[in-house]
């Protein structure tokens, strides 16, 4: 049935549909997935992969989590990503303090661009085994 990806997506409101045209707001999109779930016919593809997140709640404090890397398609960048982050907070927590204050306290700048630095470490490492086995071809 036509439509059912803008259905899928009532609440993020990211698909226009139009006669003969379909137009996904990159700004709204969560990459959710549910609009490729809805498509019977196929229109509307993707591969399923990690969106990591990074903040919390503690109390009343409310930290939304923010995206620091692109989607993460294999678990050897997906595991870099998250130990990388695990070092940055025991390199930098204070005592007793949340992940979300301490990204807040040394600035988002740096956190993304050490979690950056691992995930594309993950792809180079990624890229590098599909290319020697490609070669063993
Ligand atoms: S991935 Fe989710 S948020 Fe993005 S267009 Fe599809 S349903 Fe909407």
């Amino acid at each position: 049935m036509a439509g059912a990806c803008a259905r899928a997506c009532a609440k993020r409101k990211a698909i226009t549909v139009e006669p003969g045209k379909l137009t996904v707001d990159a700004d709204r999109c969560i990459k959710c997935g549910k609009c490729v779930d809805s498509c019977r016919k196929g229109a509307m593809t993707g591969k399923n992969g990690y969106l990591l997140t990074f903040g919390g709640t503690f109390g009343s404090v409310v930290s939304p989590g923010r995206s620091a890397t692109p989607i993460v398609f294999d678990k050897t960048t997906l595991f870099r990503v998250v130990d990388a982050a695990i070092d940055y907070f025991e390199r930098y927590a204070e005592p007793k303090e949340r992940l979300a204050s301490t990204i807040k306290r040394r600035g988002w700048d740096e956190f993304q661009e050490t979690v950056r630095g691992a995930f594309e470490a993950g792809e180079a490492a990624r890229d590098g085994t599909a290319n020697s086995a490609k070669n063993r071809l």
